[in-house]
């Protein structure tokens, strides 16, 4: 399992013929001598990033060798992501870079969310294309790959409605600090601009003894953080007969012997509850900070996107999580220029941005996406105009945040050193509540340690501070 075996690019080369087919002589010679290689490249969010984690694992526990360049891979693959116009852009002109590859020999495959939206259209788009696979049928990569083996030349993984997603023999984690666990897969939620439901399928929970025991895995591995996944995370319903509602399987997973943090993202607001809030205060290994999107900070503009609350409900959530006596740190999303959003609506995101004060913002200019509501909504905005929106909303944050970690300066707190300056001294790390620190220390080894760090100063490149001993 796992064997790693050199098959150069000279040979690679040597074995290819430029005929149809050539790409399955190649990888099942490949094969047969144990050489096999890949290349895998993800685009878009840590869901991605988890399951490239779970496709390099299947593709490994194959004999697959995985390598640093696309010239030097048998197989090349991309993990792709649709969420926006661009990013779906990119992929096709990846693709577009590889079209050689496959009459010198090498398979082209397509995952992830593009290839679940496209499915048999990127055949059409991109011809040296042999694998088209949704992220619901991953389990499949084997079978799918003995097709092109013996000699198939297109091959697709497009089923969505399977929950054979989350367990896979090994899963090769790229992170060396935090092991990510996918507990629930798709979405139920129906937001018009989104093509997650359609791309990722239905919503789908694991079981919360499955997850518990690739907890127990991931600490025995050594892994102290942990972060759980999903689309709206919270939504989580344990389908097993013990019902673990959400809240109960974060204070599990924080029990797991060696676990000291617990993650979780992305939070629904509507399915945020106090049992949640009381878990964070009850239990410090839950970390203190929630991602919570938001969209919008108009009703009106909330009830197009068929977000399922209002601004005040939305506000009622955040107020339930600052009442706490553990101060959690709340981030969001924005969409700005969604179909028929007035100034006078973005101006409500404005004033929201205020009221709320988050510790991090991501914002985005909506993006048309096929098969989604709201393709057909009337009353587009201009390009320019989104742009400008943008630009005043990123804005606007630039000063809270500035504002916000100015009041940090002679805190201190708990990092987990991650990183290690190539200046000498210097080191950075995640506290809980999610904010980035880089700091100084005499010490000459703290990579994956856990340090005190007293907050010196707050600049536009970050929080600086000082390491504690
Ligand atoms: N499930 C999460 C939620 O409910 O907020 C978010 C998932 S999505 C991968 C991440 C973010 O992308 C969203 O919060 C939204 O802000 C943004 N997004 C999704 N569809 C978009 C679109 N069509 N145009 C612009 N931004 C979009
Ligand atoms: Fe997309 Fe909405 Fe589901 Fe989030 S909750 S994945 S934004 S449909």
């Amino acid at each position: 399992m796992g064997q790693s075996f050199d098959i150069s690019l000279e040979s690679l080369r040597a074995r290819s013929v430029a005929r149809p087919g050539a790409a399955a002589d190649i990888v099942s010679a490949a094969s047969r001598d144990g050489g096999a290689t890949f290349f895998l490249e993800t685009f878009g969010c840590q869901m991605n990033d988890h399951d490239s984690e779970k496709v390099a694992g299947v593709l490994l526990s194959r004999g697959y060798r995985q390598v640093e360049t696309p010239d030097a891979a048998s197989l090349i693959l991309y993990n792709t992501c649709s969420i926006r116009e661009k990013a779906a852009q990119k992929v096709f002109s990846r693709l577009g870079e590889y079209r050689t590859k496959q009459s010198e020999g090498q398979i082209i495959g397509v995952l992830g969310c593009l290839a679940q939206q496209e499915g048999q259209e990127i055949f059409k788009r991109a011809p040296w294309v042999s694998l088209v696979c949704g992220s619901a049928s991953y389990r499949k990569l084997p079978e799918l790959l003995e097709q092109l083996e013996t000699g198939n030349h297109r091959v697709t993984g497009l089923d969505t409605d399977t929950d054979e997603t989350f367990e896979t023999e090994i899963t090769r984690r790229d992170n060396p600090w935090r092991a990510y666990l996918t507990i629930i897969e798709g979405c139920d939620k129906a937001c018009a601009y989104c093509v997650v439901p359609y791309t990722r399928g239905p919503e789908r929970s694991r079981a919360s003894e499955s997850v518990l025991k690739e907890v127990r895995q991931v600490a025995g591995l050594g892994y102290s953080e942990v972060q759980l996944l999903g689309q709206t995370v919270n939504s989580y319903a344990d389908p097993s007969s013990r019902q673990m509602p959400f809240a109960d399987l974060l204070l599990a997973v924080a029990d797991v012997p060696g676990i000291r943090r617990v993650r979780f993202t992305t939070s629904h607001p509507r399915d945020f509850t106090p049992d949640i809030v009381a878990a964070i205060e009850a239990e410090p290994k839950i970390c203190n900070h929630v991602h919570l999107p938001v969209q919008s900070g108009s009703t009106r503009v909330l009830q197009g996107m068929q977000r399922t609350y209002t601004r005040d409900e939305y506000l009622d959530k955040v107020a339930m999580i600052r009442s706490a006596k553990r101060p959690t740190s709340i981030t969001t999303d924005i969409i700005v220029g969604f179909p028929g959003e007035t100034e006078a609506d973005f101006e409500e995101t404005l004033s929201l941005l205020d009221v709320v004060r988050f510790d991090g913002m991501f914002a985005f200019k909506y993006s048309p996406r096929p098969n989604t509501p709201a393709l057909s909504m009337r009353d587009p905005i201009a390009e320019e105009e989104k742009s400008r929106r943008l630009a005043v909303m990123l804005e606007k944050q630039r000063h809270i945040q500035a504002a916000r970690q100015e009041t940090l300066v002679g805190e201190t707190f708990e990092l987990l050193v991650s990183g290690k300056s190539r200046r000498e001294n210097q080191w950075s790390g995640h506290t809980s509540c999610h904010r980035v620190l880089n700091f100084t220390s005499q010490e000459r080894e703290l990579l994956g340690t856990y340090v005190q760090v007293h907050i010196t100063s707050a600049g536009p490149n970050g929080l600086m501070g000082e390491h504690v001993t």
